[in-house]
């Protein structure tokens, strides 16, 4: 095929979480989605934005996001100039890879995290260099001055759901030669951020999004905190009308109900520290989680074994494909409910 760019041609393209179609019927617990609805006042303001008869809809959205932008800025302590909204943060992630990373350049990550970050590389043409992690969770021989042009670093970490230490991350931003991008999809469940480190390094981009923390992963919802000339470059590449009228709405109520999402993400964090005591108890080797999920390795280590005697008792979990990855699973926190059910599962098989 040979109107294809040869890039694009070679690429295996990203493989994303299964979801069922019968999604009711199962324990849903691989995607690491919210297990509780998002506020009432975000279906409220998704009613009132359609209307009685949809008139609303004929019209183009907000360009700009502007509402959005300064009900974030509010909430994280930043002028609105600092912030960017995005249909996901993985369009906002794909816009840093477009506005910095050309054909032949290198942009690098941590192994494991998450791999859609090589997906965006290779529609580019840019290099990857992925870095391991030692024992103690620091990234493996991190170079004293990174040459890359983007180095991104998920923390907390997903799969491990582990979090690098601030004064670690502040290290990171002071040797990377390019943009260090902190993908901080988890850090509403953790007990410190990055956000500080985006007012005093000029190359730190931190972003976020509400697919997790806010319950919002079926409407679109991110953002990109950074220094205005970053979110001014990025406004320039991102879709005119990225972010359509219901998901505006919807950002807008979720984000100003902190009342609500504090508790949700409270109710997570408990029945995560639940878990985790549990699985301990019955011989699981857990690594303490500052995620919405556990990263939960059985006696034998055997993840495959687990994943395919849940799959039976109709209990979803992720099996990572990396073999480094295979004596474990990744298991979102659920209910409080659905975390027992989860529980006596595994004590039953063991
Ligand atoms: C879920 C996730 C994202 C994507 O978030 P969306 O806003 O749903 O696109 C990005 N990074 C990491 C590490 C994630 O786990």
């Amino acid at each position: 095929m040979t109107y294809l760019r040869p890039a694009i041609a070679a690429m295996k393209g990203y493989v994303p979480g299964f979801q069922p179609d019968d999604v009711a019927s199962w324990i849903k617990l691989n995607t690491n989605e919210n297990p509780y609805p998002p506020s009432p006042k975000v279906v409220e303001a998704i009613l009132s934005e359609i209307g009685t008869d949809g008139a609303s809809l004929r019209t183009y959205p907000s360009a700009s996001s502007q509402k959005l932008r300064e009900a974030a800025a509010e909430l994280y302590g930043f002028d609105p100039s600092w912030i960017i909204m995005a249909n996901g943060s993985d369009e906002v992630l794909n816009n840093l890879i477009r506005a910095c990373a050309g054909q032949g350049q290198e942009i690098g990550y941590v192994h494991p995290s998450y791999s859609y970050y090589s997906t965006l590389a290779e529609i580019q043409g840019a290099n990857v260099c992925t870095y391991g992690l030692t024992e103690s969770f620091r990234i493996e021989a991190f170079p004293e001055q990174y040459h890359g042009t983007v180095f991104f670093l998920t923390t907390p970490n997903s799969p491990l759901g582990f979090a690098f230490p601030p004064a670690y991350i502040e290290e990171l931003a002071r040797n990377c030669g390019g943009l260090l991008v902190i993908d901080e999809a988890y850090a509403d469940f953790a007990d410190w951020n990055a956000l500080e480190l985006v007012k005093k390094y000029e190359n730190v981009v931190v972003t976020r999004t509400l697919s997790k923390s806010y319950a919002l992963a079926g409407m679109r919802l991110g953002l990109a905190i950074a220094r205005p000339e970053i979110i001014a470059a990025l406004d320039k590449i991102r879709d005119h009308y990225n972010l359509d009228r219901l998901a505006q709405a919807a950002c807008v109520a979720a984000l100003k109900d902190q009342t609500y999402f504090r508790e949700s993400c409270r109710r997570i964090i408990a029945t995560r520290e639940w878990f985790t005591a549990e699985l301990t108890a019955i011989g699981y080797s857990v690594i303490p989680s500052q995620a919405n999920f556990v990263f939960a390795t059985p006696p034998d280590k055997n993840g495959k074994r687990v994943y395919d005697a849940l799959f039976e008792r109709k209990i979803l979990v992720r099996l990572l494909s990396d073999p480094l990855l295979a004596h474990g699973l990744r298991i979102s926190i659920g209910t409080r409910e659905e975390m027992e059910q989860t529980y006596t599962a595994l004590s039953e098989i063991g």
